[in-house]
């Protein structure tokens, strides 16, 4: 089982706080300033109230498995190299529920519930720009 081989990240102003924040090993969430909405994905705006004014947090990357799956085939490069692999939405501590897989465990012992804790896989880029993927592995 290989981990899976993402795309070269794009960072748009929108999202770059967030994957460069992955970069240094920080899960990075944006907290409306107005309504203290925490939100993911990034956007330009508050997805509850619309406000502009945005701030970029650290999160604390601990959540729990709010549901999954477990893909056993997938002929498509590069996920047939990473299968059976685990792709979920977890529930952060602060609020989002994040679409990400799981890594660091036997598949099959993923539960809905179970602690998590966000795990960085960088990018090797040429491009001189520092971006990492955030996945998910079990807590302690
Ligand atoms: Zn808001």
């Amino acid at each position: 089982m290989a981990d899976l081989t993402h795309p070269k990240v794009h960072a748009s102003w929108e999202t770059r706080g967030y994957w460069e924040g992955a970069a240094r090993g920080e899960l990075v969430l944006q907290r409306c300033r107005a309504c203290t909405t925490v939100q993911h994905k990034p956007r330009g705006v508050c997805a509850t109230c619309l406000s502009g004014d945005l701030e970029h947090v650290v999160a604390s990357g601990r959540g729990t498995v709010y549901t999954f799956t477990v893909t056993h085939q997938n002929q498509a490069p590069p996920f047939a190299a990473a299968c059976p692999y685990v792709m979920a939405y977890v529930q952060t501590e602060e609020g989002p529920r994040i679409l990400t897989h799981i890594v660091g465990c036997d598949p099959e012992a993923v539960q809905i519930g179970m602690a998590v804790v966000a795990d960085f896989q960088p990018q090797e880029r040429t491009d001189g720009e520092q971006f990492a993927v955030v996945r998910f592995r079990p807590a302690g």
